[in-house]
């Protein structure tokens, strides 16, 4: 193991809402820098432009700040070795390009989309795997060299070993052997100069003096690149440690069509940050160990730093369960001094911006202050329809739930309005309450949902706040927020019963046609 000072990352991509995965692993990242007495490093990877999201950059902050998990050097607090955002290392990683083509580790292909198009369709039709055929590996530097200098559009590829097979040291896995012949050679800057994942990575871990590498496991197949790049580099690999994934009850990745993904909602939705880390910290770890060899299911911070041990983490897959998580936290809010648990009551429902705003909705709908809570509950509590409770019955075909479905639809084609609505929703930010009212109408025509204004607005209305009456929709939305705005969303679909995968193949297929045919059959829209 190496003797360097302990230095550890995360680095999330700023691509949407601050993610449960990212608390993850910046808790395992932070106890194990702090453990060391070492630094915790968060770094931004926002070189892909197409997938940048505004504002999630802040959001990543805000998340990580309520839970506690606090870095030592990142963007926004500077370091000695920053920049600390990708998009700002733009001219070191161009240094980086050519002294790995100078050592011989990397060369440029001048492939065209054309001859890399017929590669693979050549390679698909006599059933191969598709891959890169290695075309440009043995151009003469020099030529290349001066293509290049024509401005020649190329890539920078790594030069993988050609057989055999690359082992990378897993902490808690021991050797893993990939396989030559699930390798190619991967592109490491693309065509617009820009670098990819590997070789930005790469870089800035060695720079950064990243110690241990602690990310999930689904980047375990990279392992294998980023060894050969190391390597060709001339620098030493840090530690890597593949931490198992968080899932799905069917063990699928946690995805946020079957639960809430969002830091966010956790908070809105008036989970603890003590909960929460507690209950991430138990995926994958039994906890602290009392003399008797039992573990403590219940501990703070501070329990953590002291007993948890990143080799002692076990890989079976840890369920996202969120029964556990609710019991988990109810332990941590029975336990707070009943000052501190009217302070988090007073904070989280009467925060003043937030009491201004309901009242400014609710004023004008109400004749005594005893029917305020009337107008107002799902601003402040859980939508009837959502309640786990509810969630655990499947909902009876033909009993629309207080409106949910309107009259005439099924459950399932209302399922299918809905994940309609969420994937728009979804991409909007912020979520204001014109730009919602602006997409919502959208999503009301034929090549979307194929429902009109009126029966998907009375829907929305009952999955947002349990009710066929409320303020403004779009108003109300905008103040119940995006983290529960999408969570309950993804609650009335779960209740309606998502449709087998069968039929969902084959309405994403219609709805492709419907979108290419709106288009006057040109292309397809993203
Ligand atoms: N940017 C990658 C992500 O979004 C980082 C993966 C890694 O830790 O190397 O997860
Ligand atoms: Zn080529």
């Amino acid at each position: 193991m190496s003797e360097r000072p302990v230095r550890t990352r995360i680095a999330p991509s700023p691509t949407g809402d601050p993610h449960v995965g990212t608390a993850y692993m910046g808790l395992v990242n932070m106890v194990h820098a702090r453990q060391h007495g070492g630094s915790f490093v968060l770094r931004i990877d926002d070189t892909d432009r197409t997938r940048y999201r505004h504002g999630s950059e802040e959001q990543i902050f805000e998340a990580l700040r309520w839970l506690g998990l606090e870095w030592d050097e990142g963007p926004d607090k500077g370091g000695a070795k920053g920049p600390y955002r990708q998009s700002e290392r733009t001219a070191i990683y161009r240094e980086h390009t050519e002294l790995l083509l100078e050592r011989g580790g990397a060369y440029r292909c001048f492939c065209t989309p054309e001859r890399l198009a017929k590669l693979r369709a050549e390679q698909q039709a006599r059933k191969e795997r598709t891959r890169y055929d290695n075309h440009c590996r043995e151009l003469d530097p020099e030529e290349s060299a001066r293509r290049a200098a024509a401005g020649e559009p190329h890539v920078v590829r790594l030069k993988m070993p050609l057989e055999g097979s690359v082992v990378v040291e897993d902490l808690l896995r021991g050797p893993i052997e990939l396989k030559q012949d699930n390798f190619q050679d991967q592109v490491l800057v693309k065509q617009d100069g820009f670098p990819t994942y590997h070789m930005a990575s790469v870089i800035d871990d060695h720079l950064f003096e990243i110690s241990h590498i602690i990310r999930a496991e689904e980047w375990i197949s990279s392992a294998a690149t980023h060894k050969v790049l190391f390597e060709a580099f001339g620098w030493e690999m840090p530690v890597l440690c593949h931490m198992p994934l968080l899932r799905n009850h069917d063990k699928s990745k946690i995805s946020k069509r079957k639960n809430p993904t969002s830091i966010l909602y956790y908070r809105e939705a008036g989970f603890l940050p003590a909960g929460l880390l507690n209950f991430l910290a138990l995926m994958g770890w039994g906890g602290p160990k009392n003399p008797d060899g039992s573990c403590e299911e219940i501990f703070g911070l501070d329990a953590m730093l002291e007993h948890f041990r990143l080799e002692e983490v076990s890989l079976g897959g840890p369920v996202f369960d969120l029964e556990k998580l609710r019991y988990v936290n109810g332990r941590h809010l029975r336990a707070l001094p009943s000052d501190a648990y009217v302070e988090a009551v007073r904070g989280y429902l009467f925060a003043e911006d937030k009491l201004r705003r309901v009242c400014a909705l609710a004023q004008p709908r109400t004749e005594t202050l005893g029917e305020f809570l009337d107008v107002t509950s799902f601003f402040f509590g859980r939508v009837e329809h959502a309640t786990p409770e509810t969630r655990k019955r499947p909902l009876p075909e033909r009993e629309p739930v207080a409106g949910l479905v309107p009259k005439g639809r099924s459950k399932e084609e209302t399922w299918f309005a809905l994940r309609i609505v969420q994937e728009a929703l979804d991409r909007l930010d912020p979520w204001h309450h014109e730009a919602l009212e602006e997409t919502c109408r959208a999503l009301a025509s034929e090549e979307e949902t194929g429902w009109k204004a009126r029966e998907l607005f009375m829907t929305l209305r009952v999955v947002m706040t349990g009710r066929t009456e409320s303020p403004g929709l779009f108003e109300t939305m905008e103040l119940i927020g995006k983290p529960r705005g999408m969570g309950r969303l993804g609650d009335a679909m779960r209740l309606l019963g998502e449709p087998g995968k069968k039929k969902l193949k084959k309405w994403e297929k219609a709805r492709e046609a419907r979108r290419r045919s709106a288009a006057g059959g040109g292309a397809v829209r993203a």
